[in-house]
């Protein structure tokens, strides 16, 4: 079994998912630069949050709508991957504080991108969730543990976005970007290249620019999982960049 590469996906807009641009052709080509494909698909989702850790073993996760106002066309797509009770069960092995369960689906943070990574959905797909009272340190100490998941033929994809503010981002007239969600992006590609995992962990410290792209966690956090996934002989490749008003669509492949 050859190791899997990890994935930080910048998923932005559900409409991602039936649009073609160059964000969505970008996941197309690293889905198909994946070589072998890997045994099973593992997800921390940015909309999947929970108390507690949780591992999906459902062996027929559903397609999951989480989001209102979009077109029909948008709620009539399935992606019908299999789940992967087995894998989850191995996270168990892991992590025995995590915990199973067998009713969460695909949130779109999974679907919409493995639509375009994946869109024959022919590899099983499971999901991680994201407790969200845990402080950062605990995400990336968590994702190290999980570095054996890799060997066994998992590909690990965390899908977020770096800076997301969607309150500025619905205010905004044009999808001109603004400078400190540039700021904040630019430290991050940086930090990720010096391999600072340490800095990127403690981001708060850097401020306003921090805390207008990060209000919330929940995006950032599987970024977290990616980097403590890093093993050294890891190549780090930016295989999409771009800010778009206050939301940063950096996706991330690592190994
Ligand atoms: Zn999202």
């Amino acid at each position: 079994m050859t190791k899997q590469p990890v994935l930080f996906i910048g998923h932005g807009s559900p409409m991602n998912a039936i649009e073609d641009n160059a964000f969505t052709r970008s996941l197309a080509e690293m889905g198909k630069a994946i070589i072998p494909k890997p045994a099973a698909v593992m997800v921390v989702s940015a909309h999947w949050l929970t108390s507690g850790t949780y591992v999906s073993v459902n062996p027929k996760p559903e397609t999951i709508y989480d989001f209102g106002g979009f077109p029909d066309e948008l709620y009539r797509i399935k992606y019908p991957a299999q789940g992967s009770p087995e894998f989850a069960n191995e996270v168990i092995k892991l992590i025995p504080e995590i915990h199973e369960d067998s009713n969460w689906g695909l949130d779109h943070g999974s679907w919409a991108v493995l639509k375009h990574i994946i869109p024959k959905a022919d590899i099983p797909v499971f999901q991680l969730s994201i407790d969200y009272k845990k402080p950062m340190q605990y995400h990336f100490d968590l994702a190290q543990k999980l570095k054996p998941l890799r060997d066994k033929g998992v590909l690990i994809i965390g899908s977020g976005n770096i800076v997301h503010n969607l309150r500025l981002w619905f205010s905004q007239t044009g999808s001109e970007s603004l400078d400190w969600a540039v700021e904040f992006d630019e430290w991050l590609k940086n930090k990720i290249m010096e391999r600072d995992f340490q800095s990127l962990i403690n981001y708060e410290k850097q401020g306003k620019a921090a805390e207008l792209s990060v209000p919330t966690v929940d995006h950032y956090v599987p970024l977290l999982y990616c980097l403590g996934l890093t093993e050294e002989s890891d190549v780090i490749e930016f295989v999409y960049e771009g800010v778009e008003s206050s939301l940063s669509m950096r996706s991330i492949k690592i190994g």
